[in-house]
């Protein structure tokens, strides 16, 4: 790798009970706050997903894993090279609803979970996010013990003995546990070292079609600015395949929504790349990995307050269809996970009844859906804004369970 080429080639979501120092941990590998953006506020792409990038380097000469770091000064005043750049998707945000942290993973690549070492194991989200880890079929997952600092010995290894026992059974039953303290930078360079072998950056092929997850929109113009200064519509989101470029045709779906006589229906979007933004470079292309910002020739007005976000693009003519309604195949976890002790509701999940409505996550979409018919292992659902997805989509299911949605499964699509 040069330097030059820093364009994140991998997504890591950051996933954890809250406070258990996600965003600090981001910061201490990226150096950039993501709960701010300021970087991205001043180009109007503050985001709710926060993408903060972060080049892992080596120290010539000197073994694993003390040769990991993200400065690109070594102890002995030598430089570092660069290895591998990375994008980091941390849900933010005190609500860390999981319909955010759900989006996500849709354009996740592997995780970090962080665990505060201050809390009993599991605490409500740890496990919440864990499970929708397993249903979604994220695999590449390493777990960040965290705030070590603030534990002594005793405690660090009572705590690391729950960790193991929770994840046993689980997806992550086999990651790493790293001990850090993310606030004090402690062990930084084991963590890098566990992401490296873990999370590696997938095989892609560059000659399949540009499919984006949009996650933002936005219109980027001052008010006020004058006809002939308007920029078009921005969409904000990561490329999942494929290879996107300046000039390149662009469709986008659903799309938008169009009343004609009293009918309304959605119609697909269609214009040109004018310009790509990754990270925070200019580009003429892009390929999977990170956040990627593409101007648009759309109507700003069109792409304003994340109206887009949830949609998917790509070359015009290859995207999935636009659905209304759809029918899915459905796998229910045993119980409800994640419930705070206060929390009214059932533990046991029931099956599926007709006429209930269901919070549905489909790619950095998510929708209300009423069931419209429910059989054993299966349902069809109508949903009050369609969505753009394959057949064999996989699709989170939310249940409203006492005051929130909570997770209660996944679905294919049939
Ligand atoms: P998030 O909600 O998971 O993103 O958590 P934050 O990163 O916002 O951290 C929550 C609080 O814990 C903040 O006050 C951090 O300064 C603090 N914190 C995070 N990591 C550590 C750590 O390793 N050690 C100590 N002592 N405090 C930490
Ligand atoms: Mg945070």
């Amino acid at each position: 790798m040069t330097e030059a080429n820093t364009q994140p080639e991998v997504n890591i979501g950051l996933v954890g009970h809250v406070d258990h120092g996600k965003t600090t941990l981001v910061q201490a590998l990226s150096g950039s706050w993501t709960d701010q953006h300021s970087e991205e506020m001043k180009r109007g792409i503050s985001i709710r997903l926060g993408y903060a990038d972060a080049t892992f380097r080596r120290c010539p000469g000197v073994d694993a894993p003390e040769c990991y770091t993200v400065d690109e000064e070594c102890a002995d005043g030598s430089a570092s090279e660069p290895i591998r750049t990375v994008s980091f998707v941390d849900a933010p945000g005190h609500e860390t609803l999981m319909a955010t942290m759900l989006s996500g993973a849709s354009i996740m690549d592997g995780a970090v979970l962080v665990v505060s070492a201050t809390e009993d194991v599991p605490q409500a989200q740890t496990e919440e996010h864990l499970m929708a880890l397993d249903l979604i079929g994220i695999e590449n997952i390493v777990v960040a013990q965290n705030k070590v600092d603030l534990v002594d010995r005793d405690r660090a290894v009572d705590n690391y003995e729950q960790i193991r026992e929770f994840v046993e059974g689980t997806v992550a039953e086999d990651a790493p546990i790293v001990p850090v303290s993310a606030q004090q930078e402690v062990n930084m360079d084991l963590l890098i070292d566990a992401i490296e072998s873990e999370i590696p950056t997938p095989d892609r092929d560059p000659g399949e079609s540009a499919r984006m997850y949009a996650a933002r929109s936005f219109d980027i113009n001052r008010p006020g600015a004058t006809a002939a200064d308007l920029k078009g519509g921005v969409v904000g989101g990561s490329l999942v395949s494929g290879e996107l470029s300046v000039g390149d045709g662009l469709e986008i779906r659903p799309g938008r929504e169009v009343d004609e006589g009293g009918q309304t229906e959605w119609r697909p979007l269609e214009t040109t790349v004018r310009s790509l933004q990754a990270g925070s470079n200019d580009v003429e292309s892009a390929r999977p990995g990170g956040l990627l910002g593409v101007g648009t020739g759309l109507d700003p007005s069109l792409t304003k307050g994340d109206a887009l976000a949830g949609q998917v693009a790509g070359e015009p003519g290859t995207l999935p269809p636009t659905r209304n309604e759809f029918e899915m195949q459905v796998d229910l976890l045993d119980r409800v996970v994640g419930k705070e002790d206060d929390e009214s509701g059932e533990s046991d999940i029931e099956e599926i009844s007709t006429g209930e409505p269901l919070m549905l996550t489909v790619g950095t979409a998510t929708t209300v859906g009423a069931v419209t018919s429910a059989r054993d292992g299966e349902c069809e659902v109508s949903l009050k804004r369609p969505v753009c997805a394959e057949a064999g989509a996989q699709i989170a299911i939310n249940r409203r369970v006492g005051a929130r949605w909570r997770l209660i499964g996944v679905g294919t699509l049939s």
